[in-house]
């Protein structure tokens, strides 16, 4: 299909990125890693005139130690730099694994985290992982800076809490705590395709194996990504047993929402919830217990 002319510009600054978009309106669109958007031009699915291509802007790519149990990471620092930065590496390692399991090295060598993010995909790897860690999302608008916590941000299919002439800059992510394990894990119709269900998991228990602390977050069965609670609720405070587990994971069955499509039914999916669920809290469990 051949693709509708457009404007292109390429800001060197965020204010000027913003300015062009409040002069452009619902005619103008962001481009970072162009690995969601091309596609979509190319299918003939997009309609603007005029195209601000962030790359150029130099301090939105970045990843750096806060010193304050946290990392922060521009928002056009790329899936292959978040895998690979020695930082996320030994603070954040769930973030590094799951960038690992995005697409193809091609695909992660242009692709970007913020991109990732806006485009607001239920099937994205990053965004189970991103609520999972309770990220801070920095937003810069025509007016405000907006912060939003990961999972106020992710509003719906495709759809964010972001304003029309909003850019994400920024994404904050805490350091894992000392002793918590974590897993994110996948299944898909093969390497470097999307997640058909995604669940991130991260758990903290003490010497007895009591449950000090868990999240787990479902991505792929839901209009977006959300924490299963009823199934943190089974585990907390509990010695995680044989029935402790099969208790939460039940919970995370009930509370998802898949549908049916291409790739796969309904339920199908729901039986897959219950697998990667147990998968993902026993890797975590396992390093959990290791330190
Ligand atoms: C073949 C293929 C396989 C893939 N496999 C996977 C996979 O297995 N798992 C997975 O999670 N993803 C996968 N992806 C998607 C990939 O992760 C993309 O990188 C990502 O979805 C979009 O990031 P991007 O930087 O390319 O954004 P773009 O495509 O440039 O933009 C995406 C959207 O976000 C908006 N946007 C981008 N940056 C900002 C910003 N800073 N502020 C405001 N709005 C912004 C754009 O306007 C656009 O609407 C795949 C893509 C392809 C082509």
């Amino acid at each position: 299909m051949v693709i509708k002319a457009f404007e292109y510009y390429a800001p060197e600054s965020i204010k000027e990125a913003i300015d062009l978009l409040r002069q452009h309106g619902e005619k103008a669109k962001i481009l970072a890693g162009g690995q969601s958007l091309i596609p979509i031009m190319k299918l003939g699915l997009s309609d603007f005139d005029h195209l601000i291509d962030l790359k150029r802007i130099k301090d939105m790519n970045y990843i750096k130690d806060t010193g304050k149990d946290s990392i922060v990471i521009g928002a056009l620092a790329k899936h292959a730099e978040v895998e690979n930065a020695p930082i996320i590496v030994e603070k954040c390692p769930l973030l590094s694994e799951t960038a690992k399991l995005i697409g193809h090295p091609q695909i992660r060598n242009k692709g970007t985290i913020g991109g990732s993010i806006c485009h607001c995909d239920p099937s994205a790897d990053l965004l189970p992982t991103i609520v999972a860690l309770d990220a801070t999302l920095k937003v810069e608008g025509p007016t405000e800076s907006k912060s939003f916590g990961a999972e106020e941000f992710f509003k719906d299919v495709f759809t964010t809490a972001m304003g029309p002439n909003d850019i994400l800059t920024e994404i904050e992510v805490p350091v894992l705590p000392e002793g918590a394990g974590y897993a994110y894990q996948k299944l898909s119709m093969g390497a470097g395709d999307f997640a058909i269900v995604g669940v991130s998991t991260i758990i903290q228990v003490d010497s007895q194996r009591t449950c000090t602390s868990v999240r787990i977050v479902l991505g792929g069965v839901g209009e977006k990504p959300f924490r299963v609670r009823s199934a943190e609720e089974a585990l907390l405070g509990k010695r995680i047993t044989a029935e402790v587990v099969d208790e939460a994971v039940a919970h995370a069955v009930k509370e998802a929402r898949p549908i049916s499509d291409l790739k796969a039914s309904a339920q199908y999916k729901k039986l897959m919830v219950a697998t990667y669920t147990r998968r993902t809290l026993s890797a975590a469990l396992s390093i959990a217990q290791r330190t």
